[in-house]
């Protein structure tokens, strides 16, 4: 958020050169219609690589980005998609994640250097991309083999994530092979990268949106070449961004949103590009509160409402053209997932409604009882070949939100009218559809009676939101104040909870011999990519439960850390690939000498969780969906303020850094 106008600034000072300005430096130069180099990319991705500092990063990705806008538009979407690491939008759920195994195999195919030597290689570097650089090093090249391109390589890889059946696995390694014997220089360490899904060179997709939408501003000022002063350049790279971001929350599809963007800049875009049935936009989030004084800071002589906080599954439902979908919060189509959740909904979709995106919760429901389940039943399902006549634990829809209808945006309008018109537009039926329970308030009794009666219906709590103006619209992918969380764990005196990956493992002792005894959680920071150990976890879980954490985490420990790991000084007995994410609770937060989480946000030491407690597995949240190291950060500072601290970094809680609570 503050990004965009440092960047703005900075870039805008310097904004004559960089109409014209080749990448300082670069060998790896092409000329306007010539493909864009692989190399040249690889360049990129090594500058960043080489620096933490933000501007930095978004500078050389800006410039090379206006290179390829003036010389090579064709290939900007397979660039952009190179970026961020991707081979098709999101939804898509078309993904590269090759295994190591195989990755080893290709490598050595590749370079003539046997498994064993690269299992010690990696071993040493902890980076497959690494060794692969190096072993091409060490190998003479007979005839130098055609350079890559930027479009080659993004073919060969979605041809690659594509490749399924029988002789897959060696079609996939020969495919990579092939890659790998016309690399260069650093290319094989990007292309190893890409292929695990993880470039890790501290380039966020945010990053990657605000530089694309400058790069375009650049690009027509260096096509017009005409004198404009460097205020009106540095409105129009904050506009550019702030509309391209937006129309990205709302359309997640570089395929569809380049092209206008090329076109005519972000004003065509703004034009062209809509919310689209069928394309899941990223969903609006609340803020979490402490205190029902807090809701009142923010919504007192405003006019809100409080709706009950279901505790299932996001559901974002859409329907045009006769067909309906659901995507999950992490904008997975979950189609196949919910067969009865489809059928439930068709029932209940008035004759005047022929397209719409509603947003809604999906929970686990006991139809004899008349009642909700816990959230763990809904999770127990199968994500694939669900048949609806063997779904034993039926879903329940509850619909708070409106956000399309017959071809219209409701984003731009207010609670209050997206409500009534989700109303007019849908019949509640009985066990299956319902809109979310709501009450206008305005005492704080009122509220606090309002939360017990949820607690009572089986819910988390409260969602308290604005209803009227400009605050009430819907802000898509946005943790807005505009909504407010209130779980009956904060009035408790207890923290939010974190959703927390589970990276490491230490065996357990006595009794416990046959499993882990405990688990290093890390939250994970964007910025650098990287997880960073935030707790160990070792109580409240019974046997029954080692046991079966045991059975699903051994299978994906991995002989050492990631590069991508920060531990901190915290040693684990193993590491897990990073898969798993689970909801904790802690006591309180603290500084820590230990933990890495947020480290730099509040002072140089890393931050921890105290007596973290264990509540569910999250297997609806992608580990890079974990809390980040913001959240935690603002966790921290909430928590000082909370107790009365105010002063930034101070610590709050019994024990000295290292003592007492810590793990
Ligand atoms: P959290 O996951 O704790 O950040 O809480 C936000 C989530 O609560 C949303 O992503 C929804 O899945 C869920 N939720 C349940 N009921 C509501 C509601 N009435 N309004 C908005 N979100 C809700």
């Amino acid at each position: 958020m503050h990004m965009g106008s440092r960047i703005t600034a900075e870039t805008s000072a310097c904004s004559a050169e960089i109409f014209t300005k080749k990448v300082a430096g670069s060998s790896k130069d092409w000329k306007a219609g010539e493909p864009v180099p692989y190399a040249a990319l690889a360049e990129v991705f090594e500058r960043i690589d080489s620096t933490t500092k933000r501007l930095e990063i978004a500078e050389y990705l800006t410039t090379f980005l206006t290179n390829v806008i003036t010389r090579t538009p064709g290939d900007l979407v397979k660039v952009i998609y190179l970026c961020i690491n991707r081979i098709a939008p999101d939804y898509e759920g078309l993904e590269l994640g090759i295994g190591e195994g195989m990755l080893k195999k290709a490598i050595a195919q590749a370079t003539g250097v046997n498994v064993n030597h690269i299992n010690a290689e990696y071993k040493k570097a902890g980076d497959l991309g690494l060794v692969a650089m190096n072993s091409r090093a060490t190998q003479a090249t007979l005839f130098k083999p055609k350079a890559l391109t930027v479009n080659h390589v993004f073919n060969k890889l979605r041809e690659i994530a594509k490749t399924t059946g029988a002789s897959s696995q060696t079609k996939k390694v020969g495919s990579i092979n092939g890659l790998l014997a016309a690399c260069q220089g650093q290319e094989a360490k990007f292309i190893i990268r890409s292929c695990e899904g993880k470039l890790r060179i501290g380039l966020a997709e945010q990053t990657v949106l605000g530089s694309l939408a400058h790069a375009t501003v650049y690009a027509r000022h260096a096509q017009e070449s005409k004198k404009v002063s460097s205020d009106r350049i540095a409105k129009e790279l904050e506009e550019a961004s702030k509309t391209l971001k937006t129309v990205f929350s709302e359309c997640p599809n570089y395929d569809l949103v380049i092209p206008p963007l090329l076109e005519g800049g972000t004003e065509l875009l703004r034009e062209k590009i809509r919310i689209t049935p069928g394309i899941p936009l990223k969903p609006m989030l609340a803020k979490p509160t402490k205190a029902i004084s807090e809701v009142l800071d923010r919504f007192e002589g405003k006019k809100f409402t409080c709706e009950y906080k279901y505790d299932g599954e996001r559901a974002q439902v859409h329907f045009a053209d006769g067909k309906l979908s659901v995507f999950s919060r992490n904008s997975e189509d979950m189609s196949v997932k919910y067969p009865d959740l489809i059928e439930h909904m068709q029932k209940c979709i008035k004759p005047n409604t022929q397209s719409f995106v509603l947003d809604a919760e999906a929970v686990a429901w006991d139809k004899d009882e008349h009642k909700i389940l816990p959230f763990q039943e809904l999770s127990k399902r199968k994500r694939k070949d669900v048949k609806a006549e063997d779904i034993k634990v039926k879903v329940h829809i509850f619909a708070f939100d409106l956000l399309y209808l017959n071809g219209e945006s409701l984003l731009k309008k207010d609670l209050e009218h997206r409500r009534e018109l989700l109303r007019e537009h849908f019949t509640p039926v009985e066990g299956q559809f319902a809109f979310a329970k709501s009450r206008d308030i305005y005492a704080v009794e009122e509220i606090q009676a309002f939360l017990d009666e949820s607690i009572q219906d089986s819910c988390e709590g409260l969602m308290v939101k604005m209803m009227e103006g400009d605050d009430a619209t819907y802000e898509p992918s946005r943790r807005s104040l505009n909504w407010l969380k209130l779980k009956k764990d904060y009035l408790a005196g207890v923290g939010d909870s974190f959703d927390l990956v589970v990276i490491g493992g230490y065996h357990g002792r006595g009794k416990r011999t046959s499993v882990y005894g405990a688990f290093l959680l890390a939250c994970y920071d964007p910025e650098s990519e990287s997880y960073q150990a935030i707790t160990k976890i070792g109580t409240g879980f019974s046997e029954e439960m080692l046991e079966s954490h045991y059975k699903f985490l051994h299978p994906l420990e991995i002989p050492n850390k990631k590069p991508y790991y920060d531990l901190g000084d915290a040693k684990p007995d193993v590491f897990f690939e990073p898969k798993v994410v689970w909801e904790v609770l802690a006591a309180d937060l603290s500084l820590s000498p230990v933990y890495s989480a947020a480290k730099g946000l509040i002072e140089t030491r890393g931050v921890s969780l105290r007596f973290p407690r264990f509540i569910r597995i999250r297997d609806d949240k992608d580990p890079d969906d974990a809390s980040n190291s913001e959240f935690v950060a603002e966790a921290y500072q909430r928590q000082v303020v909370a107790s009365g601290g105010g002063g930034k970094g101070k610590k709050k809680g019994g024990g000295e850094d290292g003592g007492d609570g810590f793990w």
